[in-house]
Formats: C-alpha cells, structure tokens, sequence
C-alpha cells in the first residue's frame, strides 16, 4: 500500500480493468468495483493491510461500465455497502439500456490485446452488468463524507455520467476511464483516452481534461493500465498527444 497523510490506497487489478482501495482509520473507500470474480481479490487485499470486509465503507462508481461496477450490488446486499455515482449512468447502473459507443470494433478483430480484454472480462464474469438496486447520487464539486473525504470531478465523455475521485491532501486522482494507461482493445500504453469503440463521446471527453489537470494531482489512478506518477498535467498533454495522432 501506498501513504501519505494517513491515508493509504492500494490497486487491485484483474488484468484488464483496476479498482482502488482507500484506507483512513481502519475504513474503506473503494473506487470502483471491477468484475464480479474479483470480489476475492478484494477479500485477499483487504487481508494483506488486516482488514476485514466490515471496514468497507462505500464504493464510488467512476461510471456505469461492467468492468467498474462488478461486485457492487453483492457488497450491497451481502456487506451493506453503500454504492455512489452519477446520476447520468444511473439508468446503467440499475441494467438499463448502456450509452452507445461512436467507434467500431473492426479496426480491432486483429488485435490479441482485443481478445485477451474479452478473456479476461469473460473468465471474470465482467462482460455484462450486474444491476445495482439502489445508490446515491454524488455530483459535480461535492465532498463525499465516506472514509478520505474525496471530491468528485464531473468529466463526461466516455460516459455521460464518468467521474474521477480526488484525494486532494495527499494528491490521489482516480480517473475511471476519463484518462489511462492502456488502451485495451491496442495494447498501446501511456496516458491516453479510452478507444472510440468504448467511448460515447470522444470530443466530450477530449473538452473534459481540463478538469482533471485543474485539480494538480501528483498520482494518477487509472482504470486501466499503470498507475502514473507524474502529475496528471503531463497524463493530460499526453492524452491529447495520443488522441490528435
Ligand atoms: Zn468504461
Ligand atoms: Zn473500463
């Protein structure tokens, strides 16, 4: 795990898509919640720092996608977890119809990153959504009161309702599929947006970087490939970088 101002995080990842453990005082926020298989993920990192499922606290959705919302609802249900998001994935979240993509997924039959992600997603059941019964609704500025006392950054594009989850005192930004490290369906690593093929909006999400570099964070906590540590000004030039090429 990861320290600074007596919080800790740690990512946990299932080989395609990451979610992140926040600690303060013995409680946990999640951001994100993967495929439904890595809830044992979750139980072995809760392990690893001597916690138990009891100090999960919540789980903040960077958005309404089945390889971020995972294991939600049985938190919800089997631990009483209380589950957040934005109110634009919400119909998502709950199995409704999913926001459409604007790119095809021809130009990557060819690619084995694009088959090990379908793999992968399907060994760990995270091809389709699990409904979500009930959540709250965060939104755009507001300080979540759950365990690190985050705010939410509103950066619609890859879905209407995408979020990134800031740690401002030790400079943590959880960015979902906003901005990472791996474009899954490529392979092609580095700060980038996520393909057209997986996104509903790209020029919106291109217009929401700002609002991730105003934030200054340090660490940038992806939602898929590496963590970057380099500030997310320099995670956002090279997004734009990848994205005019
Ligand atoms: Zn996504
Ligand atoms: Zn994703």
């Amino acid at each position: 795990m990861a320290s600074a101002e007596s919080l800790r995080f740690c990512r946990v990842t299932n080989g395609v898509s990451n979610f992140y453990a926040v600690e303060q005082g013995g409680k946990v926020t999640l951001v994100d919640a993967g495929t439904p298989r890595d809830w044992t993920r979750l139980v072995s990192a809760l392990e690893t720092t001597g916690l138990g499922l009891d100090a999960v606290d919540c789980i903040l959705l960077t958005h309404a996608h089945s390889d971020h919302t995972g294991f939600s609802e049985r938190a919800r249900t089997e631990a009483g977890v209380a589950i957040w998001l934005h109110a634009a994935d919400e119909e998502m979240a709950r199995g409704g119809p999913a926001q459409s993509h604007e790119g095809s997924f021809r130009p990557h039959l060819l690619s084995w990153e694009a088959y090990h992600t379908a793999i992968g997603l399907g060994i760990n059941r995270g091809s389709r959504i699990v409904p979500i019964a009930e959540s709250r609704r965060f939104d755009d500025g507001e300080t979540v009161d759950v365990p690190g006392r985050p705010r939410i950054v509103h950066v619609p594009g890859h879905t209407d309702g995408s979020c990134a989850v800031l740690f401002e005192r030790p400079g943590w930004l959880a960015t979902g599929d906003a901005l990472v490290t791996l474009d899954p369906l490529s392979g092609e690593r580095g700060p980038r947006l996520m393909p057209r093929a997986l996104t509903h909006n790209t020029a919106q999400a291109l217009e929401s970087l700002p609002q991730l570099s105003a934030t200054h964070a340090r660490t940038v906590l992806p939602g898929h490939g590496e963590i970057y540590r380099d500030g997310v000004e320099n995670a956002v030039r090279f997004a734009r970088a990848a994205a005019s090429v």
